[in-house]
């Protein structure tokens, strides 16, 4: 089977159906044949509502790295958390194999993730690059699952749990925008349907080398 003939071809993700696809029109979806599962839609705000999500999440992320996730009062003595103090306190330990998985998962892969689907979704909007735009769509497509700031952010809510018994917690700035940026981040990465991306990718790039 040739390529293009593969790209032809879409698998129901619930009970594995394998569908001929077929173009529908704007704002409208396709069901699976067996189980009715939506298989994938067009619509037709896709890549700017996933834009203007993406830049927000972006601004978020570096919002909650730059300030303050809480204040420990420890009988009278107060010491600020965020993300600089941790790397130092991970590092400075000596844990540095635990200090670059921490590095990659929270900062490196959320932020190149961000900045690859805001990159894409522009060259998408402007009509350019087909070649980059299909690189980057498969890029996100392997690593969108490596980004793991609500993982960290939950062992920042059991550490806090344990403090209550002998500190004083104060919440910072980035303790706000860090569950702002959970919301969307799940809306916008781990909700991302690279179905609907490749065919609004399909749609502006294959249409014209079809005819
Ligand atoms: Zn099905």
């Amino acid at each position: 089977m040739k390529k293009d003939e593969l790209d032809m071809l879409v698998i129901c993700k619930k009970c594995h159906t394998l569908h001929q696809k077929i173009e529908i029109h704007k704002d409208t979806k396709a069901l699976c044949s067996y189980c009715n599962t939506v298989i994938y839609r067009y619509t037709s705000h896709l890549s700017r509502n996933t834009l203007a999500l993406s830049f927000t999440t972006l601004i978020l992320l570096i919002v909650t790295f730059l300030f303050d996730i809480m204040t420990i009062n420890i009988n009278g003595v107060y010491k600020s958390l965020n993300l600089e103090s941790l790397f130092i306190v991970v590092f400075g330990q000596g844990y540095y194999l635990v200090g670059i998985m921490l590095l990659f998962l929270i900062v490196i892969f959320p932020v190149a993730i961000l900045i690859s689907l805001i990159l894409l979704l522009t060259l998408m909007h402007h009509k350019k690059s087909g070649y980059t735009v299909k690189r980057l769509l498969i890029l996100i497509a392997k690593f969108h699952h490596w980004s793991m700031v609500d993982i960290f952010f939950i062992s920042i809510l059991v550490s806090m749990v344990k403090l209550f018994a002998y500190a004083q917690i104060e919440l910072g700035v980035s303790f706000f925008s860090f569950i702002l940026l959970l919301i969307l981040d799940i809306i916008v990465i781990k909700k991302i349907s690279f179905n609907e991306l490749w065919i609004l990718y399909e749609s502006i790039y294959l249409k014209d080398n079809k005819k």
